[in-house]
């Protein structure tokens, strides 16, 4: 298998030799750009398998090149972890709604940039397996297990060790955006449109209430329900 690519968007010259020899070293090849437009450009020409995109950015922000990038269905699936500064929880709120995948508060730890680049690009590739597989395989009721909790995926039903918890509509679909997230942060709205079906009319901070909700009936399995403050909900992997 060929190197898997990664294109590094950040003007700080440290943090950009820093995170790009780390890769480096973890095999994979790397291409650095120091403001949104050479970015841009590179996505295009170097078709990278994974960015990271910093949001203050020379040229182009970090925003508007998400923007144009996600606008574009050649990468509609390409991976791209935010990696923000402090305060500016609000761009990363937005930068999450506009499509990308995870992010990263400055000053991060290395070996967990390092995580959530693997995390991402198996994510992607497991993602390509199944749009590549045979549809008519593999239809038996799939789940998705964290600890001792179990998620059906298919058919409305959850378990902790075996024992079916009974959950709303809206519990269960927020409860199967998050699990099959695989750790990735939703903000409210992408919970918001995950849970809204025929039985919800789900608005705001009402989220808040259906996820309290979803972790008392979690009981011992509560602590799965991550507040990620100022950004939104994740679940915990663990
Ligand atoms: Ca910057």
């Amino acid at each position: 298998m060929s190197k898997e690519r990664i294109l590094i968007i950040e003007d700080e010259a440290d943090i950009l030799s820093m995170v790009s020899l780390r890769l480096k070293s973890r095999g994979y090849e790397v291409c650095g750009a120091e403001s949104g437009l050479v970015g841009l450009k590179l996505i295009s020409e170097w078709e990278p398998d994974l960015v990271l995109l910093d949001l203050m950015l020379p040229e182009l922000g970090g925003l508007e090149l998400l923007r144009r990038v996600r606008s574009d269905k050649r990468y509609a699936k390409m991976p791209i972890l935010i990696v923000s500064a402090l305060g500016e929880e609000s761009d990363v709120v937005v930068g999450l709604e506009l499509g990308a995948d995870d992010y990263l508060s400055k000053p991060f730890n290395m070996s967990i940039l390092v995580a959530r680049v693997n995390a991402l690009l198996r994510r992607a590739r497991v993602d390509v397996d199944e749009f590549e597989s045979d549809p008519n395989d593999n239809k038996t009721s799939k789940s998705i297990v964290i600890g001792s909790l179990r998620v059906e995926t298919e058919n409305y039903k959850a378990f902790i060790d075996d024992k079916q918890i009974i959950l709303t509509g809206t519990e269960y679909r927020l409860l199967l955006a998050l699990v099959t997230a695989n750790g990735r942060v939703l903000t409210r709205n992408q919970l918001i449109d995950s849970a809204i079906g025929n039985d919800a009319i789900v608005i705001d901070r009402t989220i808040d209430v259906h996820l309290a909700s979803l972790r008392n009936k979690l009981g011992k399995m509560r602590e799965i329900v991550e507040t990620v403050r100022g950004v939104g909900y994740r679940a915990r992997q663990i």
